[in-house]
């Protein structure tokens, strides 16, 4: 017989764990039909000599909901292997909508997820009321497989209109907004979300509509899930990093496992160096909520966020700061220059460290204005201040100064210690996610964690086996969300797959590129060494380059 496609000679990881071995494997029909030594012919071959064959990789935790109305390949999670994703995380999205609540329901995306308004006014097309419709909506013709949760947020405003950021559902919006998620679960949705996470501002900074949800209501949605028998629910629990999980949280989540009897995936574990056992404790005080299926999220790499002076948004918290918001250069840099608001921005960051907390280490020089300040480039500012036998403070500024303005820096927020990150990615009881791809992209890109987990974790810090890794990218992801189809490779499942360079495969350098709706910016980080990645049996990218297919599908929970 002839296949579509035959993979020659490579060695295949195929997601459980099991150990790798040599073979072939054989697609048809958009199946993965054989694995062995094949000697029938394809029409299309593929020699994955020195390369590995696995699973096309499942991120769990995404916001691209509006990105795939302008972005077909979903980038840049398919750069690195992805080839399904999980959106609709955190209760926060754009559908169910009807045609008068769309800017409120962008709003809550601009203040929840960091996207642009002016972004989403250009490129989201809204061509849905429902969740189902919302599911097929052009939603043919995706490079990737796309996976739906339902975010709760929208839900209840579709039901409730404004007041759904006031009050909880009376009964009778209850039973609506329960029918509305039954609907969306038979039509193939993964589950639903939703967050508690006090920072989650939504329209006209207001509370998310779903954070007014009551214990009655979310009883009855998490029962659409137990009497159908299959779906998940993720929360967003907030507190990042901590030992204990915000108040209410444990029971919250009880609650949820109790009524729904499916899984329960919550956010999150963090590390902290400034409170290093913080994980530990957290893991082993809701040890017995994990045992139930509660299952926490954590990132395999570390939570980067990228700035510069001229939009000081890290510096919000603090007063002494507002006056540099939204203005002239020139006038930011008078104030950036004056001895009084660099005293008095030290008193402020010492005394209430957010975000910004003066941790120097933390903060390196990732690009330059002028090209005279190259040698900077890599450093941070402790060694900058080395360098130059000054204050931090004095030197971080006047970099700055000194280069217009212009120059980028890096700062570690979270999960920068590896000893720490090692503990976490490594224990069983966590699943690795967290890329919140589509979210936040003027500041940060962490959707290359699956190169990042195999080439940094396994090749270079050698503390997992490729195996392993390969597991914690596919088949954990795959089968919390009951996609029973993918993560592994056997015959007969889906073929999707990842071809890689073990030698070369790594997160690459992260840039910044204007090719949102509008021309916005946006971070983006390259893949080394992906050097095929195949969807539903179709070749989207051959070695690094989009073929020009587009074999992504529309993947339905409840093993359908
Ligand atoms: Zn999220």
């Amino acid at each position: 017989m002839s296949y579509d496609l035959l993979i020659r000679n490579g060695t295949v990881i195929d997601g459980t764990g099991s150990p790798q071995y040599r073979a072939d494997v054989a697609v048809a029909g958009g199946r993965i039909v054989q694995i062995g030594k094949i000697s029938d012919g394809a029409k299309r071959e593929i020699d994955a000599s020195d390369l590995i064959v696995a699973p096309g990789f499942v991120d769990p935790h995404t916001h691209y909901d509006a990105q795939i109305d302008w972005d077909a390949l979903v980038s840049c999670s398919s750069w690195h292997g992805v080839t399904s994703v999980v959106m609709g995380n955190c209760g926060v999205g754009i559908a169910p909508c009807r045609p008068e609540q769309r800017e409120a329901l962008a709003w809550d995306l601009v203040n929840v997820e960091g996207m642009s308004f002016n972004v989403l006014s250009k490129g989201v097309r809204w061509e849905w009321q429902s969740f189902p419709e919302f599911m097929v909506a052009g939603r043919q013709g995706m490079g990737i497989n796309l996976g739906f949760l339902m975010p709760l947020s929208p839900f209840r405003s579709y039901v409730m209109g404004e007041e759904a950021q006031e009050r909880a559902a009376t009964a009778d919006e209850t039973t609506r907004i329960a029918a509305l998620l039954r609907e969306g679960m038979k039509a193939g949705a993964l589950g639903f979300s939703t967050t508690v996470a006090t920072q989650h501002v939504g329209y006209r900074g207001r509370p998310l509509a779903c954070r007014l949800a009551s214990r009655e209501e979310l009883g009855a949605y998490a029962r659409v899930l137990r009497e159908l028998g299959y779906g998940a629910i993720e929360v967003n629990l907030g507190g990042a990093g901590s030992s204990i999980l915000p108040q209410g949280s444990p029971e919250l989540i009880d609650f949820l496992l109790s009524e729904s009897r499916r899984p329960v995936t919550w956010l999150s574990v963090q590390t902290r160096s400034d409170q290093p056992t913080a994980h530990r404790e957290l893991l082993s005080n809701t040890d017995a909520l994990i045992k139930r299926g509660g299952i926490p999220q954590a990132s395999c790499q570390p939570t980067e966020i990228q700035f510069n002076l001229r939009n000081p948004f890290l510096f919000g918290p603090y007063e002494v700061c507002h006056q540099l918001f939204n203005r002239p250069i020139e006038e930011q840099a008078r104030i950036y220059a004056d001895p009084n608001f660099r005293e008095a921005f030290r008193e402020a960051y010492t005394r209430v460290p957010k975000a910004f907390s003066g941790q120097w280490q933390r903060i390196e020089v990732c690009k330059v204005k002028n090209s005279r300040h190259q040698s900077w480039l890599g450093k941070n500012i402790t060694e900058l201040s080395k360098q130059q036998s000054k204050d931090p403070l004095d030197t971080f500024f006047d970099l700055a100064l000194a280069d217009d303005l212009g120059t980028e820096f890096a700062m570690a927020v979270l999960n920068f210690d590896p000893g720490l990150l090692q503990e976490v990615i490594t224990d069983p009881r966590v699943l690795i996610g967290l890329s919140d791809g589509g979210a936040h992209v003027d500041m940060l890109c962490n959707t290359g964690y699956p190169t990042y987990l195999l080439g940094t974790w396994v090749r270079e810090r050698k503390v997992m086996s490729w195996e392993r890794a390969v597991q914690r990218l596919t088949s954990e992801p795959a089968q919390l969300f009951g996609l029973t189809d993918r993560g592994v490779i056997a015959q007969g499942k889906a073929a999707d797959l990842v071809i890689f360079d073990p030698r070369t495969v790594a997160a690459g350098d992260k840039e910044m590129i204007y090719d949102l709706p509008g021309g916005e910016g946006r971070f983006v980080q390259r893949a080394e060494g992906i050097q095929w990645v195949i969807v539903n049996g179709s070749v989207l990218f051959a070695e690094g380059k989009h073929s020009g297919t587009l074999p992504g599908q529309v993947l339905r929970g409840g093993g359908r």
